[in-house]
């Protein structure tokens, strides 16, 4: 996207890239659907970022949701929201939204080194001087569009941020996010692949109430699924030195306790000789069921013998499930890195750096981060557009 955005503006691009082809992470993006965006306005999209919102907030107004879709229709990636808010192409191909774009540098004449990591950039006087292997070139102007950390077979090994440190940036710790979590309960693994479409996951920390709502899966170490990856962007922040960190899930989040309890009731009374296992079935999965009951005590009880007390602990069992979170999944398996290059370093109107003038950055090598839905693409083609644009100028 600043490949693109510098050419459109008349300078001469060249793009070096460690890989074979560009893009080798966007392939993956959306389980190969890529989901591109988020539909929604520049302020929804501040707020969903929270940290990082205001931040972002200029170059989201520079190029926006909205400009995105308007930008890929015109290079023929025609785009379609589905029922959250996820906007897709409408092929469904990520592989085509990669192609898209490097044929839009093609007609642009960006030139593109592959094979070539960058090493080394050190400005003297108003150039650059950048080395890539054997090969040694000089700029006026440079964008670091490395990305994070994470999946690194992809290509993004952290490079970036020894780049940016050694012209004199700081990098904010980078940590996994998006990613599975870790718990102490080992149970986790007897409900490996069991799955629940909506939850809502909550914590306390520090006096602050962090809470999720989607779907969750039970892993062979945990849980995953896109309401945990949520989370585990909000907990990076706090791993390692607070853990384990207590959460409470609530499976059944569509109805309150006092909805509940009279479904329950209702439940009971109708299935009296069932065990109560058996009988939470209707409501949730049966080794989900099994596990509250054994939490509370129940696995042999029959509907009709289950005492009051009881029948509130599957209640607050079923309402909040405690969990302990040991850590994050490593980062080679996150979605994102959270942390990278200081904003605070960076001009957020320009993308230009505040210490190293004429150089500028783009996408997720910069510490700013958004949840789940499109929102990290969109991190990436806004600032990555801005960047190119006022490098240009
Ligand atoms: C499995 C997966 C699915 C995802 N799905 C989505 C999704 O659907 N929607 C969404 O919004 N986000 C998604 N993301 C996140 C999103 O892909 C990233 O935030 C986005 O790709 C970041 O773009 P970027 O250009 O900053 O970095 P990258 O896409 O990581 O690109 C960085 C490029 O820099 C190259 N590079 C690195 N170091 C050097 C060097 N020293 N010299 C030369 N080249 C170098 C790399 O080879 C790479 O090609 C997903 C991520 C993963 C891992």
């Amino acid at each position: 996207m600043s490949a693109i955005f510098a050419a459109q503006a008349g300078t001469q691009v060249v793009v070096i890239e460690k890989n074979a082809t560009a893009g080798q992470k966007l392939v993956l993006t959306g389980g190969g659907r890529c989901n591109i965006t988020h539909a929604g306005t520049v302020d929804d999209f501040v707020r969903v970022y929270g940290k990082s919102g205001r931040f972002l907030r200029h170059c989201l107004h520079e190029f926006s949701p909205d400009a995105t879709r308007d930008f890929f229709g015109r290079i023929r990636i025609a785009t379609k929201v589905n029922e959250n808010g996820c906007v897709f192409p409408v092929s469904e191909s990520a592989g085509n939204v990669q192609y898209a774009l490097l044929d839009q540098c093609k007609k642009l004449g960006v030139q593109f080194v592959f094979g070539r990591g960058v090493e080394g950039i050190k400005k003297h006087g108003a150039e650059f001087i950048i080395s890539a292997g054997k090969e040694v070139l000089t700029a006026h102007k440079v964008i670091i569009a490395t990305g994070g950390a994470s999946y690194p077979d992809t290509g993004s090994t952290g490079d970036g941020y020894k780049l940016a440190k050694s012209l004199g940036h700081t990098i904010i710790e980078p940590k996994p996010a998006l990613v599975p979590l870790i718990t102490s309960e080992k149970w986790c693994a007897e409900l490996s692949g069991i799955s629940r479409d909506n939850v809502t996951i909550s914590t306390m920390i520090d006096k602050k109430r962090i809470s999720v709502s989607g779907a969750m899966i039970f892993t062979y170490d945990g849980i995953s699924g896109p309401a945990v990856l949520d989370l585990s962007r909000l907990l990076a922040d706090y791993f390692p030195a607070q853990k384990p960190i207590g959460i409470f899930i609530d499976v059944v989040p569509a109805m309150n306790e006092a909805k509940l309890e009279e479904y329950l009731m209702g439940q009971l009374s109708q299935y009296s000789k069932k065990i109560i296992a058996n009988v939470l079935f209707e409501l949730v999965p049966k080794k989900l069921g099994g596990l509250i009951c054994s939490q509370a005590g129940i696995t042999e009880t029959n509907a009709s013998q289950l005492k009051k007390e009881q029948r509130r602990k599957v209640i607050q069992l079923l309402k909040k499930l405690p969990l302990s979170i040991e850590a994050t999944a490593p980062i080679e398996d996150a979605t994102i890195t959270r942390g990278g290059v200081s904003t605070a370093e960076i001009d957020p109107t320009t993308m230009q750096s505040k210490i190293c003038p004429g150089l500028f950055f783009a996408g997720e090598v910069i510490d700013a981060d958004g949840p789940c839905g499109g929102y990290n693409l969109q991190i990436a083609w806004s600032t990555g557009a801005l960047a190119g644009k006022l490098a240009v100028k």
